[in-house]
């Protein structure tokens, strides 16, 4: 592949505190609660992943615009100390509940949890749980959820998804956003297609504009809602 040598940790040495196991597993424990509690309650929980920018929120506020007759809808936003994306999401009617990270740069299942006790499950049927932008740690991080969407955009480049394969892999749809941008981008949307297949054939993959709202009802078959 390259002939530069490449720099790693070897085990047993320390290179990132995330990656201790026994806090990724009561991680993991946390999330099975959220999701037994979710299920309990009828309520579907949905993640989106994705970079800062790449169009989550847009995402979100297009699919609460087209769900929100169908379903009552309820999402938490995770943001280190912003509420912004909360507000965008809250003009349209919906209960939103912003989860303050302070430093850390994912959500995690007992943040989750803490905002689920925030909410009426009763009378919820469905909630997105829009992450901290970021493609890297929080496909190590489950929150209890029943289905995953990552959003990338093309104006991020070409190797997004070579570069983070591991939120692919267990993503129930993948989004390429601001398809319109393509073009000038020089950015080939088949093969950042043909990239996520290649990680995780069963994954659902649609090209949208979340800004105009093109495809977006793509995304919600995908989502079988
Ligand atoms: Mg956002
Ligand atoms: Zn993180």
């Amino acid at each position: 592949m390259t002939d530069l040598k490449v720099v790693k940790a070897e085990e047993g040495e320390i290179f990132d505190i995330e990656l201790d196991e026994n806090l990724l597993k009561a991680n993991e424990e946390i999330a099975n609660e959220n999701m037994e509690l979710l299920k309990k309650h009828n309520v579907l929980a949905i993640d989106v992943m994705g970079a800062t920018g790449s169009g989550k929120t847009s995402l979100i506020e297009k699919l609460v615009e087209s769900l929100k007759g169908k379903y009552t809808i309820a999402a938490f936003k995770g943001d280190l100390t912003t509420t912004i994306d909360a507000e965008r999401i809250k003009k349209h009617g919906v209960v939103v509940v912003p989860i303050s990270t302070g430093k850390e740069c994912h959500l995690d299942a007992n943040l989750v949890r803490k905002a689920l006790q925030r909410i009426d499950l009763e009378k919820i049927d469905l909630l997105f749980i829009e992450n901290v932008g970021n493609l890297i740690c929080p496909s190590d991080f489950p929150l209890g959820s029943e289905k995953r969407i990552v959003v990338i955009s093309v104006t991020e480049g070409p190797y997004m998804v070579i570069k983070h394969p591991f939120i692919f892999a267990d993503a129930d749809v993948a989004v390429i956003n601001k398809k319109d941008l393509a073009q000038p981008m020089n950015v080939s949307i088949k093969k950042l297609e043909q990239d996520i297949y290649e990680i995780n054939p069963n994954v659902k993959v649609v090209a949208t504009n979340c800004r105009s709202g093109e495809n977006v009802s793509q995304v919600i078959q995908a989502l079988n809602l």
